[in-house]
């Protein structure tokens, strides 16, 4: 289990086996010197353990410099459970996993991801109080979309700002892929903003929206990541900046709310030498993570989520600048920023712990 490269840094890896449910999971702790780790759990199928691990280990630490980015007081952690979410999902499962959640005493706080849904995390939460992101909890955060769409709405505010010197996005055209619940958000903002928008997506009434309610030009699933635009706001698929789409982009930004764009490190540097600004994902999508953490706060507050939403557009102007100054890469100045907050934090924790 030990022989993977992807531990880096973590303080905690657990394997749990529930013989009676027939759980299989690992909980990742990638770094608590923010705060009690907080990720959300996925199900999924992986062929086999070792996959699992790798996957949770990569995640916990996105995780961490996710949260660490935003602002929150929470480190990064994550959860996979070894199953199918079509076949194996069933209330002994979840329980169990609850019960080792809560053994972790708070240290990481679970979550809804890939393969998990709101309902299942409400069996989980009947064993450990450490969950969040819950419909019946009276402290319940709601839908984080509007939240991440309005973050990835600064973000490309800030992007603009950077590369074409302009403050507003009027007669600007922004390119769209995925109109679904964070896409249509966007395309609310993109539109009071007097942007014009070309859109795409596989589901038909998702696009029938957009062109209804603000007028947009369709393009194929082919010609989307193509288009000549401003702005490309990638907000489906995770992987779409890769060796096939750079060369062909015809934009001179992307920022938009998918997760994990980049489908290796090294396109970052790709975007970089081409002269395209790319706005990192996870910090230009955090306003989502921000919302629901508020539940883990104690009482739900709207103004302060929207007030830490509102920094996403003073902290990638700080990446962008950095990124120029240093002729390096936004995706390796974002990942250096996070490493910077959390051994800030970690010294600080250690001087308190001395004193
Ligand atoms: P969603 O499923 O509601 O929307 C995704 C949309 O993309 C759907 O309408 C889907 O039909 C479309 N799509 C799928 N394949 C496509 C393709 N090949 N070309 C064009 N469109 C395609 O999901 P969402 O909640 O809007 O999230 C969008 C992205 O943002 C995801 O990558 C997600 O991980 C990321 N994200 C979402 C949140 C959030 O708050 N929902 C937070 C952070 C990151």
């Amino acid at each position: 289990m030990i022989e993977t490269n992807q531990f880096k840094g973590h303080e905690k890896v657990v394997y749990l086996h529930d013989k009676e449910s027939g759980l299989k999971a690992i909980i990742a702790v990638h770094d608590t010197s923010l705060g009690p780790a907080a990720g959300g759990c996925r199900m999924w199928p992986y062929e086999n353990e070792m996959d699992a691990l790798t996957d949770a280990l990569r995640l916990s630490r996105g995780m961490s410099y996710k949260n660490a980015v935003a602002g929150l007081k929470l480190g990064g952690g994550k959860s996979v459970i070894i199953a199918d979410p079509h076949k194996d999902k069933n209330e002994q499962l979840f329980r169990a996993f609850g019960r080792f959640v809560d053994s972790l005493n708070g240290t990481y706080i679970s979550a809804e991801d890939v393969g998990i849904s709101v309902e299942d995390m409400e069996i989980v939460a009947k064993e450990t109080r450490h969950v969040i992101g819950l419909q019946s909890s009276e402290n319940a955060s709601g839908d984080p979309s509007p939240f991440t769409a309005r973050g990835t709405y600064l973000g490309i505010k800030a992007a603009v700002k950077h590369k074409l010197g302009q403050d507003d996005l009027k007669g600007l055209t922004v390119a769209v892929q995925g109109v679904g619940h964070v896409g249509y958000h966007l395309c609310k903002h993109l539109d009071e903003a007097g942007a014009h928008l070309i859109v795409s997506d596989i589901h038909q009434p998702s696009l029938d929206r957009v062109v209804q309610e603000f007028g947009a030009k369709v393009v194929s699933v082919a010609e989307i990541m193509s288009v000549a635009c401003d702005v490309l706001a990638p907000c489906a698929l995770g992987a779409v900046l890769n060796d096939a789409t750079i060369p062909a982009l015809r934009t001179p930004i992307v920022a938009g709310a998918a997760n994990n764009q980049l489908a290796r490190d090294e396109h970052g540097q790709m975007l970089h030498d081409k002269g395209i600004l790319y706005a990192p994902d996870y910090v230009i999508n955090a306003g989502g993570i921000i919302n629901v953490s508020a539940e883990a706060r104690g009482k739900y507050d709207v103004n302060w989520v929207n007030d830490k939403v509102d920094n996403i557009y003073t902290t990638l102007g700080t990446i962008f600048e950095r990124s120029d100054k240093e002729g390096r890469p936004t995706n390796v100045i974002a990942d250096e920023l996070a490493e910077e907050i959390i051994a800030a934090a970690r010294a600080r924790k250690k001087q308190e712990k001395a004193a």
